[in-house]
C-alpha cells in the first residue's frame, strides 16, 4: 500500500466562504478617493448585495482546498473506459490561451478572422485525411451532438433520394448516446445482438436490412473494446439496400493513422475532440465532436462552411441541401484549436503512436488482471478492456465494491456497470499516456483489492476508507444533495 499513490497527507476541512467571513475583511485597498461622496438612490439601486467579507489568503486557501478534494488526471491515473481521459499536453491551453485566438470575436466578420478561418479550414483538412473523408464540420458541440448530425444528414439524404425510411439498426454494443440521437430524427431503433465473440456478424444485419431502413450505427472500436472487424461486409449488406453506414468514431483514440473509417465503407463519422484531440473534459465543459463524410453527403453538412479561395477564407451560407445551423456562430472554437496545436505538435507519425501505445496499454492490463477479475471476452482488444465482478460473487463483492476501494489506493474507478452488454462490468481505458509504472501500480491495486475480497470482504463492503467522505448512500446523496464541506 505505502507504494501506492492513496492519501497519506493532509486533506483539509474547509467551511463555506459565509462561515469565513469577518465584518470589514477586505482582499483590496482602493486608494483613497479624491471626489466627495454622493449617495445613490436606493429606489434605483436597490440593497447592496451582501457578499462574505474575506482576505486575500482566505479566498486563496479557500478555492485551493477545494481544488485538492478534486481528483483529475493531472492528479491521477483516470482509467474511466468509453471516455479516454489522457493526459492533455499544457502546450494545447497555451496556444489556445494566445490573444489572437481567445480575443477572436464571432462578429469581427471574415475580413478580420482570417487567421481563426484558415485554422478551421485546416483542422477539417486534417481531420478528413486522419479519418479518410471528403469533408468534416467542426459545429457539434459533442459527441452526441455530432451523431444528431449525421443521422439528420442521413435523413436529408434519403428524403432528397425520394423516400424517407422508417427505421436504424443498432447493435447492443453501441454507445447508449446512439438509439437517443436516431430517435431525435423520428427513427425506430432495431436492436441487434452482437455474435459470441463480442462482434456484429454479417448474417445477423443481413436478416434485419431491409428497404425502410436507413441504415446502421456502428460504434468502432465498440463498446466492449473490440474491433468490429466485419464492418467492410456488414457495410456492403446495408449499402446494397440504399442503406448508410454511421460510424461512432469516439473512441478513434485506438486506431488513429491505422485505420480511416472511411476506407471501410462508413459513410459518416463523429469525432470526439474531447477525447482523442487533447482537450480536457470531465467537468461539462465545451466539447467538440466533428462530423466526417464522404462526398455523397458533402452537400447535407451543416452552414456556415469554411471555403478557401486562392488564399483567403470565406463563411459559405448558400448551400441549398444543407441541414442548416446546429450551433451558435461556428462551433467551440477553443477547443478546435487544441485539437489543430495537438495534431500539429505530434505529426502523422506519433498520432499513430498515440493508438498504439493506447492498445498496447490496454491489452497489458487485460493480460495482467485476466486470471484476477472474469474476462467475459477473451480476445485482443483496442483501447480498454472489460472484466466483471464474476469471480467475486461467491465473497458477496461487487463491481462497486471493488471501484470505491480503488479510490483508497489513489485511482479514479474505471467505468462500472457499462457497457450493458457485460453485467458488473469493470472497463478499463488506460490511454496511452500512462507509463508503465503507473499502469503496474494500478494492476497491483487492483490485485491488493481482490485479495482483500478474501480476506476482510466487511472492509471492503465500506470502502472508500481514506477519502474525505466514505461509502455514501447515492440514491439519497443524488436526491438531497448536501454541498457543504
Ligand atoms: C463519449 C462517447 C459518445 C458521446 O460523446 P459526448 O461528447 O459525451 O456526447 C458517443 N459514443 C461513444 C462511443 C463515446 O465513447
Amino acid at each position: 500500500m505505502n507504494q501506492q499513490p492513496g492519501r497519506s497527507g493532509l486533506i483539509f476541512n474547509e467551511p463555506l466562504l459565509w462561515e469565513k467571513s469577518r465584518e470589514g475583511r477586505c482582499a483590496i485597498s482602493l486608494p483613497n478617493s479624491d471626489v466627495d461622496r454622493v449617495e445613490l438612490d436606493p429606489e434605483l439601486t436597490g440593497d447592496a448585495p451582501e457578499l462574505p467579507q474575506l482576505s486575500e489568503l482566505d479566498v486563496v486557501r479557500h478555492y485551493t482546498r477545494l481544488s485538492q478534494w478534486n481528483f483529475g488526471v493531472d492528479s491521477g491515473m483516470y482509467p474511466l473506459g468509453s471516455c479516454t481521459m489522457k493526459y492533455n499536453p499544457k502546450t494545447n491551453e497555451v496556444q489556445a490561451a494566445r490573444q489572437g485566438f481567445a480575443g477572436a470575436h464571432p462578429f469581427s466578420g471574415d475580413e478580420f478572422s482570417q487567421g481563426a478561418m484558415a485554422l478551421m479550414y485546416n483542422l477539417e483538412q486534417y481531420l478528413a485525411q486522419i479519418t479518410g473523408f471528403n469533408a468534416v464540420t467542426l459545429q457539434p458541440a459533442a459527441g452526441a451532438h455530432g451523431e444528431l448530425a449525421g443521422m439528420l444528414m442521413i435523413h436529408a439524404y434519403h428524403a432528397k433520394m425520394g423516400k424517407q425510411r422508417s427505421k436504424i439498426i443498432i447493435p447492443d454494443t453501441a454507445h447508449g448516446t446512439n438509439p437517443a440521437s436516431a430517435t431525435l430524427c423520428g427513427y425506430e431503433s432495431i436492436n441487434v445482438k452482437s455474435g459470441e465473440k463480442g462482434i456484429l456478424e454479417p448474417e445477423i444485419i443481413a436478416a434485419v436490412m431491409d428497404e425502410d431502413t436507413a441504415g446502421i450505427m456502428v460504434t468502432n472500436p465498440n463498446t466492449l473494446g473490440l474491433f468490429e472487424s466485419n464492418i467492410k461486409e456488414i457495410a456492403d449488406i446495408v449499402h446494397a439496400k440504399g442503406g448508410l453506414v454511421y460510424g461512432d468514431g469516439a473512441n478513434m483514440n485506438a486506431i488513429m493513422g491505422i485505420v480511416k473509417p472511411g476506407e471501410i465503407g462508413i459513410d459518416v463519422l463523429h469525432l470526439n475532440l474531447h477525447k482523442t484531440f487533447s482537450t480536457p473534459h470531465g467537468g461539462g465543459g465545451p466539447g467538440s465532436g466533428p462530423v466526417a463524410v464522404t462526398k455523397a453527403l458533402e452537400p447535407f453538412l451543416p452552414i456556415p462552411r469554411v471555403e478557401k479561395k486562392l488564399d483567403s477564407y470565406k463563411f459559405v451560407t448558400d448551400c441549398p441541401d444543407t441541414i442548416g445551423r446546429l450551433h451558435t456562430f461556428y462551433g467551440h472554437f477553443g477547443v478546435m484549436v487544441r485539437a489543430y496545436s495537438y495534431i500539429l505538435s505530434m505529426g502523422a507519425k506519433e498520432l499513430k503512436n498515440a493508438s498504439t501505445l493506447a492498445v498496447l496499454n490496454a491489452n497489458y492490463i487485460k493480460e495482467s488482471l485476466k486470471g484476477t477479475l472474469n474476462l467475459p471476452y477473451d480476445l485482443p482488444c483496442m483501447h480498454e478492456c472489460v472484466f466483471n465482478d464474476e469471480f467475486q460473487k461467491k465473497d458477496h463483492i461487487t463491481t462497486m465494491d471493488m471501484a470505491k476501494r480503488l479510490l483508497d489506493y489513489g485511482f479514479h474507478p474505471p467505468t462500472v456497470y457499462f457497457p450493458l452488454v457485460v453485467e458488473g462490468a469493470f472497463m478499463v481505458e488506460p490511454t496511452e499516456t500512462e507509463s508503465k509504472e503507473d499502469i503496474d501500480q494500478f494492476i497491483n491495486a487492483v490485485k491488493a483489492i481482490v485479495k482483500e475480497a478474501k480476506d476482510d470482504p466487511e472492509k471492503l463492503k465500506k470502502a472508500p476508507l481514506l477519502t474525505k467522505v466514505t461509502r455514501l448512500d447515492e440514491v439519497t446523496a443524488a436526491r438531497k444533495p448536501c454541498l457543504r464541506g
